[in-house]
């Protein structure tokens, strides 16, 4: 795909995250491995308002067009790439559920086979620092390093995947899973998990489950 074609790819995501309650907004970003470096949503614009041409490119080194302002978040983006070179997606929401985990700083636990969708058994939550912060990037590249998708203290999530559809569909898992704790964490003080070991089993299915598309 050309970069128009990506830049387009972004904001449709954007679109999406938004219609699908995933965030509010102009809350969270969105970027693709691009050539050097990436392609990420501007910062604080409507996505309504975004066309293709609005899209900024940011290299490696964290240089950017003149005239653009990219995403707040750009550190952590790139930290992202950096840190998983298999992965070329990044999606950041404040997704309310995810969020109010993230306020009680805790990660989500193995309650229910689907978290294996992180590659690990539960959701971490890395400690709060302030947005658009190097010492956030830093925490990030750790965090994302161990799990596709994280918790960020006070702050929102963070899902990482192939292409932009897998992100997404990532970021929807983890905001129901975040729904779920929520709700069992209401009625019980003691949450149930699976074990260890039936996580490792499905860990190794989920390598080969999900979206085919790469
Ligand atoms: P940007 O509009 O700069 O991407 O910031 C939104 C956000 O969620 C910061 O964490
Ligand atoms: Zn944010």
């Amino acid at each position: 795909m050309n970069r128009e074609q990506y830049s387009q790819q972004i904001i449709d995501t954007c679109l999406r995250m938004n219609a699908q309650g995933l965030n509010q907004g102009t809350s969270g970003n969105v970027s693709v491995r691009y050539q050097d470096g990436m392609l990420i949503t501007p910062s604080g614009i409507a996505y309504e308002k975004l066309t293709p041409a609005m899209i900024v490119y940011v290299d490696r080194l964290g240089q950017f067009e003149e005239g653009k302002v990219p995403s707040s978040e750009w550190h952590f983006h790139l930290a992202c790439y950096s840190a998983r070179p298999e992965l070329n997606a990044v999606i950041h929401t404040h997704a309310v559920s995810a969020t109010a985990v993230s306020v009680l700083n805790r990660s989500i636990p193995a309650i229910h086979y689907m978290v294996a969708v992180t590659g690990i058994d539960h959701v971490p939550c890395i400690p709060y620092a302030t947005f658009g912060s190097q010492l956030l990037a830093d925490s990030v590249e750790n965090g994302i390093k161990e799990s596709k998708a994280i918790l960020m203290q006070h702050h929102g999530m963070i899902a990482m995947e192939k292409n932009l559809e897998k992100a997404l569909w990532l970021a929807n898992e983890v905001e129901v899973l975040a729904k779920l704790y929520l709700q069992v964490a209401a009625v019980q003080r003691e949450i149930p998990t699976l074990s260890a070991e039936e996580m490792v089993t499905v860990i190794e299915k989920f390598k080969t489950y999900g979206l085919k598309s790469d």
